[in-house]
This record gives C-alpha cells, sequence and structure tokens, in this order.
C-alpha cells in the first residue's frame, strides 16, 4: 500500500511536471473574481509568462477578497475527515504538501504553520467527544493511510501546549494539519501580481457577455472565480448557495497558544487559529442562510464564552473585529470545475474548505489549460466538466490504491 506520505511526495513530482507547455506560454488570461481561487491562478499564470487581467466588484484591496478575507485558513483534512468526502480529505493531503512551494515562490512573506490540531473538550462532554472519535476511527478504517490521532492525557497535552497544562484532562492530537495567515496570502498574491504588471481592476462588474466578446478578440482564456458572485450563472449540479460563518479577530497577549485548537461542545463547538503576534481568529458558526448582515449577540456570547473557557487569558483580549460571510457551497458540499465553454471554465463550491484545497484546485485547473488533459482531477476525485465530455472527470478518488 503506498502512504499518503509516499502519495504527498509522487503528487510534488507531478506537481513539479506542471510546468506550461512552451506553445501555450502566452495565452492571455481574464480572471473574475480576485478571492481566493481566482488570485491564486491569476498570480502563478502572470508568473508564468500570460497577460493577465484580473477583476473584481469589491471597492478595493482593504474591502476585497469575500470568503478568503474573513476565514480562518485552517488546513485540516484530518479533523474535516469527519464532515466531508474522501475525495475532498486526499485534496487537502495534496494541498498540504504543495503549499511551502507556492508560498515560497511569493514576494512577501506569509505565515504557514504544520503543528497539527488540538481536540479538547470537558469531562461532562465526554459523550460528544466520544462521537467524534467513533466518526475519525470510522474515517481512518476506510483511509488506513491517514496518520493516526494521538490521545493526549494531562501531561502529554501539558508538554505540547504547555498554556493548557492543568486546564484539561484529556485531549487528541492530529498530525500534520496546517494552517496560514489569509490576509498575509491575499497581500502577497498581490504583490506577486504587481510584480508581474498586473494590477487587480477593483469595481468591475464584468458580465458574461462582455467575458465572451473579450475572449472571441483575444482567443485566450477565462476563469469565473467569483464565490458566490456566480450564482446567477452557474448552471451545473444544482444551485450554488452561500453558508453564512461568523469570526472574531482578537489580540490576547497573555495567551500563547502554537496550534488551531477546537472545542468539542453540544452547542458551542468553536475553533480558535493562533496566527502571528497574539493575534486569535475564533469561530466559526455554520448557518444555512445567505444572510450577510452583522455578526449576532448570540454567536459573540457563545464564541468568546468558550474561548474563555479554554483560556481565561482571553479575558483581557482586545476585539479588532467581528465578520461574517458566506462560503459558496454546491448542493453536494464539494468543489467543481466546469467548462461552460470552450476555455471558459467556472472555479467554484471551496465551501469550508478552500484554503486546505486550493492548491490541488490550482494545479488541475493549470494541468488543464497547459496540457489539455485533467488526470490530477481524476487522480485527486475532483469534479472537472470540460467542454469536450469524453475529457470529464466525476468519479470518487481512491486515496488506497
Ligand atoms: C467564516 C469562514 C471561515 C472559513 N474558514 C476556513 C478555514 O479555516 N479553512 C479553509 O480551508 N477554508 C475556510 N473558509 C472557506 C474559504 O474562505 C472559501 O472556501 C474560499 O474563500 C472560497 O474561495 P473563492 O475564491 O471561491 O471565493 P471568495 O474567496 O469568496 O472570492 C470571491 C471573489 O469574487 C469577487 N466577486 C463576487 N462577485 C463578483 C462579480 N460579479 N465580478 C467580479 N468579482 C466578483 C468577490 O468580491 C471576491 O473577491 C472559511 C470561510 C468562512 C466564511
Amino acid at each position: 500500500m503506498v502512504s499518503i506520505m509516499e502519495k504527498q511526495t509522487l503528487w510534488l513530482k507531478s506537481a513539479t511536471a506542471l510546468e506550461p507547455l512552451p506553445s501555450k506560454r502566452g495565452d492571455p488570461v481574464l480572471v473574475i473574481g480576485a478571492g481566493l481561487i481566482g488570485r491564486l491562478l491569476a498570480s502563478t499564470l502572470a508568473s508564468q509568462g500570460h497577460p493577465v487581467r484580473i477583476v473584481d466588484t469589491a471597492a478595493g484591496a482593504a474591502a476585497g477578497g469575500g470568503a478568503a478575507w474573513v476565514a480562518a485558513a485552517m488546513l485540516a483534512p484530518l479533523a474535516e475527515s469527519i464532515a466531508t468526502e474522501t475525495n475532498v480529505v486526499a485534496q487537502g493531503y495534496y494541498a498540504l504538501a504543495r503549499w511551502p512551494q507556492l508560498l515560497s515562490s511569493l514576494p512577501q512573506p506569509v505565515f504557514f504553520q504544520q503543528q497539527g490540531t488540538l481536540i479538547l473538550w470537558h469531562r461532562q462532554d465526554a459523550g460528544e467527544a466520544q462521537r467524534f472519535m467513533d466518526l475519525l476511527a470510522r474515517v481512518q478504517n476506510r483511509l488506513q493511510e491517514l496518520p493516526a490521532p494521538q490521545p493526549l492525557n494531562s501531561q502529554s497535552l501539558a508538554e505540547l501546549e504547555p498554556a493548557l497544562a492543568g486546564r484539561f484532562s484529556q485531549g487528541l492530537y492530529l498530525p500534520q494539519e496546517g494552517q496560514l495567515d489569509n490576509r498575509q496570502l491575499l497581500a502577497a498574491l498581490l504583490a506577486n501580481l504587481r510584480e508581474h504588471g498586473v494590477e487587480v481592476e477593483w469595481n468591475c462588474p464584468l458580465d458574461y457577455e462582455t467575458a465572451h466578446r473579450w475572449q472571441e478578440r483575444s482567443g485566450g482564456w477565462v476563469l469565473d472565480c467569483r464565490g458566490l458572485g456566480a450564482q446567477k450563472e452557474w448552471r451545473w449540479g444544482g444551485p450554488l448557495r452561500g453558508v453564512r460563518g461568523e469570526v472574531i479577530r482578537l489580540y490576547a497577549p497573555e495567551v500563547s497558544l502554537q496550534r488551531p485548537t477546537r472545542l468539542l461542545h453540544p452547542r458551542y463547538p468553536i475553533y480558535i487559529a493562533p496566527k502571528q503576534d497574539h493575534l486569535f481568529v475564533i469561530g466559526a458558526t455554520e448557518i444555512e442562510t445567505e444572510d450577510l448582515s452583522p455578526v449576532s449577540v448570540r454567536s459573540v456570547l457563545e464564541l468568546l464564552s468558550a474561548a474563555y473557557v479554554v483560556h481565561s487569558g482571553f479575558a483581557e483580549a482586545r476585539i479588532l473585529e467581528l465578520n461574517s460571510q458566506c462560503r459558496p457551497t454546491l448542493p453536494d458540499n464539494l468543489p467543481a470545475v466546469v467548462e461552460v465553454a470552450p476555455r471558459f471554465l467556472q472555479i467554484n463550491g471551496l465551501y469550508r474548505h478552500g484554503f486546505m484545497i486550493s492548491p490541488a484546485i490550482h494545479d488541475a485547473v493549470l494541468e488543464y489549460i497547459h496540457q489539455g488533459c485533467n488526470s490530477l482531477a481524476k487522480q485527486l476525485g475532483l469534479a472537472f466538466e470540460t467542454a469536450n465530455s469524453s475529457n470529464s472527470v466525476h468519479g470518487s478518488v481512491q486515496v488506497s490504491p
């Protein structure tokens, strides 16, 4: 059996093989949407020598980014495996190995960390923890090469995360998981675009008719990466919907957590993602609504109470920001790439896993643009509907050979 680590090495080799073919270098590209996947693709394509045009309806860099700006940007395929499909878990492991390569090519540093995830619960919520561990065990049964979760007692927990010494008597450590700083990433991608002479055209509502006319004139590629903004034009596999999430950004100099920490709780499950310099992102509710109004009092009370229970040092934290956004989500909660007309791709449905999987989608799209095939999408079970339907991928991935 090929382990997930060996697979990552093979994937990395194939990622290096995704260099553009010389004949294709230089095709112009129009990217609609400068959030996560649009900015990532535009940045690489510009570095590879393509003339890139990128537009967004947001007012400017400070307002732009959609869900990507608000997200906690945890890279946690094992923790998420209990709530998603095998394909997405495989895409997550591929992406964990790819992020350091992608970040090293950017002109500004981006905080990236791979120190695992910590799962905690209170004694009275042992039932909740058992349910979580049963779900994980079921996933492990299906995907035996996933890294095994490690049970913690109060001593091993204190060694791993000294700031929590004496606060919890048990926990679970999920090795290899990571996180990055989403806002540093968005800024670094903009800086890379600028270095290659590309400025995002902010405040630019560009409709499909205009995009098709641009394509007729230029013979280039159009990549629709508008997230939830693509709702009206999304036709494949059912409607695109928004799933609301709320997060709080805190400055907490008295708290020194080293890795993303999730608290299992029947009513207030939360995560705490520690970024650099005592900045913490605490979230996140998941509500089936497209309501983009400000964060509710109930959510603030629940998120902050739960954070205070994890570490009392949060009492003296300063609230830097309360924010809400909607995750772009397809009916099956899985991502998809659809070629609606030759060389016109819609890329969407990244849901709550955009950071966790976007390098996989990025590489699959680039393989299609440069080499006209989608073998990586097949390998990773990414739905990829091409204009030439014999090339389409719907199958599910086998992480085990
Ligand atoms: C609260 C919250 C927490 C999250 N936490 C995590 C996490 O921990 N880990 C993880 O992996 N993922 C997380 N996510 C999910 C992640 O943020 C998304 O999956 C990802 O941002 C989706 O990327 P995208 O590029 O498709 O869309 P977006 O990032 O939303 O970008 C879409 C862009 O398109 C622009 N746009 C919209 N309409 C138009 C138009 N008509 N014309 C031009 N431009 C347009 C928008 O302004 C925006 O800039 C979280 C999301 C939320 C909301």
